[in-house]
């Protein structure tokens, strides 16, 4: 199966076991309805995430709404479903893939196994870290081009103003084309600044967003090459130095509470 690697984290499967990997596999029912790609406009860039969403989660095993991990996620996400200006949605893949991502039509999909390592607190500043991607519109660009990508077209060669109805294949294509791209470190930059500021506005602990980091810097240390981690590797920020960056914002606002030695649990943690 295709590895996500949209966006701030990375793969790894150490705590899951029994959880499927994302699927990306089969075509879904889903049809696109076509957007015009020379105006590639917001809100064709909306309609087109949606898509590749509704087929991201017809194939992959979404927890239920009873379930603990919906529950969680509920408890720390549910107040902000309208954050900032946005209409936000949110569901958790039950996948041993440690990551999360963010869509243009303000979907936020974070994977069971990332809750297993992360506090409530670390949980929070990926959210907000998600959110700030979609109020950047970070997402747009590769919606775009996975489109172009999925219809076999490319910008510049292309004489139509209308792009074709895609069928099911290509929905697929494209969701995993979305999947592949990767955001630049500027953007996850200020999507971590963002994050940051989320946090600090709703009282949460900043430091928090610091220890996420610790804790990603922790498994691309230990971590067994997987397929497409240096890929990853390559195209992200550095851990570490994200998590000095909050560190370093977090002392200048009064706001650092020294955590200790950052360590990865080694039960599944529920907050
Ligand atoms: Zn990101």
């Amino acid at each position: 199966m295709k590895k996500v690697s949209l966006c701030l984290l990375f793969l790894g499967a150490m705590y899951s076991v029994n959880a499927q990997k994302i699927n990306l596999g089969k075509a879904a029912d889903v049809v696109s309805k076509g957007a015009k790609v020379f105006t590639f406009s917001n809100a064709d860039a909306v309609k087109l995430s949606k898509e590749s969403v509704d087929y991201m989660d017809k194939n992959n095993p979404v927890a239920g709404p009873k379930d603990p991990y919906t529950v969680r996620l509920n408890r720390l996400f549910g107040k902000h479903k309208t954050q900032d200006g946005l209409t936000l949605n949110y569901k958790v893949y039950k996948v041993k893939d440690i990551n999360a991502f963010a869509c243009a039509d303000g979907s936020v999909r974070v994977f069971s196994s990332l809750m297993d390592i992360m506090t409530d607190d670390e949980l929070l500043a990926v959210i907000g870290h998600e959110i700030g991607h979609v109020k950047n519109e970070d997402t747009k660009d590769a919606i775009k081009s996975a489109y172009l990508k999925a219809a076999a077209l490319d910008a510049a060669s292309s004489a139509s103003s209308t792009v074709a109805t895609l069928n099911e294949s290509q929905v697929g294509k494209m969701a995993n084309a979305f999947l592949d791209a990767s955001h630049s470190k500027k953007q996850e930059s200020q999507a971590d600044m963002y994050s940051y500021d989320f946090m600090k506005a709703n009282k949460y602990n900043v430091v928090g967003a610091y220890t996420a980091f610790k804790k990603l810097a922790l498994l691309s240390e230990g971590g067994t090459a997987q397929s497409g981690f240096q890929k990853m590797f390559n195209s992200h920020p550095d851990s570490n130095k994200r998590a000095e960056a909050v560190k370093k914002r977090a002392e200048k606002d009064g706001l650092w509470k020294d955590p200790g030695t950052v360590t990865l649990p080694t039960t599944k943690l529920t907050k």
